[in-house]
C-alpha cells in the first residue's frame, strides 16, 4: 500500500465547486487502496484578504497576531473539504497545525517546520481515514501560531511526506506542470517532464511561483520526489527530482521573470573595508531583502559606486535608511523603479560555452538594456526595464530551442 501526499492549491480549493472537484480526486487514491494525506491552502483570495485588513487595522500590525489572523484560511479549507468527504461516505476529518502538532523554528511569518508530529495521524490512517491538514501553518516553542511564508503550504506538504514517510508527493494547482516559462504569459513555453531540484530552486526563487522555494529546498535536503499536476485536467505533470535518469540534454531548462524590482545607486562611496557592510546593516535590521549587488572597480583608489536592487515597495524605506546613516559619505544616491529581473536556468550551461553571449546577444537584437548583471553557475539573471520582459522572454525562448 502506498501513501500519498496530496496538496491543493488556493485556487484548486477557490469554491465550494472546486472543492468538491478536488473530493474526486481524493476519492480515487483512495479507492485505489492508497493511504491518503491531504494538505491545503486557503481558498484563493482568502490569505490576501487577511493581510489587506492587518495593514488597515494598523501599519505595525504585531506579528504574532499576524500569523495568527491569515493562518485562519487553512482552516476553514480543510474543514470544508472534510464535510465534503464525509457527505461522500468517507472517514475524515480536519487537523489544524497545533493539533498534530506542526512544530517551527524561527521567525513568525518565515518560520521553518521543524517536525510533524505524526503518531495520531498513522492511527487515524490505519483505521481508514483521510486526514486533511492546515498547509501554511505551525506552532513555535512558546505554543504560538506561525506561518511559514506565503505560498508555504507546498512545504507544509513536503515536511509530511518526509516525516509520514510517504512513497509519493502531489502538488495539485491550476497549471499541468512545470513550464518552461509562465504558461500564462507566454504562450508558447512548453512543459517540463522531469526537472532537478537545484533548476527548479533556481527557478522558484527567480520569480516561477508555481512551487515555493522552501519546498524545494525541503525536498531537495530530504529527497523527496514531487509531482506537479493540474486539478483541472487530467494529464502527465512534472516531475521535480534529483536523479539523473532519463534527462533532455537542453542547455536551458526554463525562463524566469520577477516583478516591481527596483534599483538603487550609490555614487562616490568611500572604497574601504567596511563600507558596504555599513550600507547593508540597516537594511538587514529592517527586513529589507537586498537582491542584486554590483561595485564598480574604483577609478581612483578612494571612491566606488554600488548598485543594488531591493522590491519597489521597499524603495521609500530603503531611501530614509541611507540618507539617515551617519556612518557612510557619499556624493548622490539614484534610485529606478519599475525594473525586472530576467533569468534563464539550466545544468546544461555548466558544461557548455558561450551561454553569456547567446544572452546577451539575443537581448540586443530586440534593443533590450541591460541594467545589472548577475550570475551562478546554473543561472544568468539580467536586470531590464519591465516594459520589455515579454519581449525578453520570447526572444530568449526561442533563441534556446524551448518554443
Ligand atoms: P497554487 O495556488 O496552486 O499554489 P500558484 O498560483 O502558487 O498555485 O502557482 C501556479 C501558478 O504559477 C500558475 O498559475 C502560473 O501562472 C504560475 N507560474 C509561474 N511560472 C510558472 C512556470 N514556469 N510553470 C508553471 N506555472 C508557472
Ligand atoms: N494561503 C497561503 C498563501 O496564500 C499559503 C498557501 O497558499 O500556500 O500564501
Ligand atoms: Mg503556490
Amino acid at each position: 500500500m502506498k501513501t500519498v501526499v496530496l496538496k491543493f492549491g488556493g485556487t484548486s480549493v477557490g469554491s465550494v465547486d472546486r472543492i468538491k472537484k478536488v473530493c474526486k480526486i481524493i476519492a480515487f487514491y483512495k479507492k485505489n487502496k492508497n493511504r491518503v494525506v491531504v494538505v491545503s491552502s486557503a481558498m484563493s483570495g482568502v490569505t490576501n484578504e487577511l493581510v489587506n485588513k492587518s495593514k488597515l487595522i494598523s501599519n505595525n500590525f504585531d506579528r504574532a497576531e499576524y500569523d495568527a489572523l491569515v493562518s485562519t484560511g487553512e482552516q476553514a479549507s480543510c474543514a470544508l473539504i472534510a464535510g465534503r468527504l464525509k457527505h461522500n461516505g468517507f472517514k475524515s476529518r480536519s487537523w489544524t497545525s497545533w493539533q498534530l502538532p506542526i512544530l517551527t523554528d524561527g521567525p513568525h511569518s518565515s518560520a521553518r517546520i521543524s517536525s510533524v508530529g505524526i503518531k495520531e495521524l498513522n492511527n487515524y490512517i490505519k483505521l481508514g481515514g483521510i486526514p486533511i491538514i492546515t498547509g501554511f501553518q505551525g506552532i513555535n516553542n512558546d505554543f504560538r501560531i506561525t506561518t511559514i511564508g506565503r505560498s508555504g503550504s507546498d512545504a507544509t506538504a513536503i515536511m509530511l511526506a518526509k516525516f509520514i514517510k510517504a512513497d509519493e508527493c502531489i502538488i495539485y494547482t491550476d497549471v499541468d506542470g512545470v513550464y518552461t516559462t509562465d504558461p500564462r504569459q507566454y504562450k508558447k513555453a512548453k512543459k517540463i517532464k522531469k526537472i532537478f531540484y537545484d533548476e527548479m530552486l533556481e527557478m522558484a526563487s527567480l520569480g516561477s511561483k508555481v512551487m515555493q522555494p522552501t519546498s524545494v529546498q525541503d525536498a531537495k535536503l530530504n529527497k523527496i520526489d514531487i509531482k506537479v499536476k493540474s486539478s483541472f485536467v487530467s494529464k502527465s505533470g512534472t516531475l521535480i527530482t534529483g536523479s539523473k535518469k532519463t534527462f533532455s540534454n537542453q542547455i536551458i531548462t526554463g525562463i524566469s521573470s520577477t516583478k516591481n524590482d527596483a534599483k538603487i545607486t550609490i555614487v562616490g562611496v568611500k572604497d574601504r573595508p567596511g563600507v558596504a557592510a555599513s550600507i547593508f546593516r540597516p537594511l538587514s535590521k529592517n527586513l529589507i531583502n537586498v537582491d542584486m549587488v554590483v561595485q564598480n572597480i574604483s577609478q581612483n583608489g578612494n571612491e566606488t559606486d554600488l548598485t543594488f536592487t531591493i522590491k519597489s515597495e521597499d524603495l521609500k524605506k530603503t531611501e530614509r535608511l541611507i540618507k539617515k546613516n551617519k556612518s557612510i559619505s557619499y556624493k548622490k544616491l539614484s534610485f529606478d523603479k519599475d525594473l525586472s529581473k530576467v533569468s534563464i536556468i539550466g545544468v546544461g550551461m555548466i558544461t557548455t560555452p558561450g551561454i553569456t553571449y547567446r544572452m546577451f546577444q539575443a537581448l540586443a537584437s530586440k534593443k533590450i538594456n541591460i541594467l545589472v548583471i548577475a550570475t551562478s553557475e546554473i543561472k544568468i539573471s539580467v536586470l531590464i526595464s519591465s516594459k520589455s520582459v515579454k519581449k525578453a522572454i520570447a526572444v530568449l525562448h526561442k533563441e534556446f530551442k524551448l518554443d
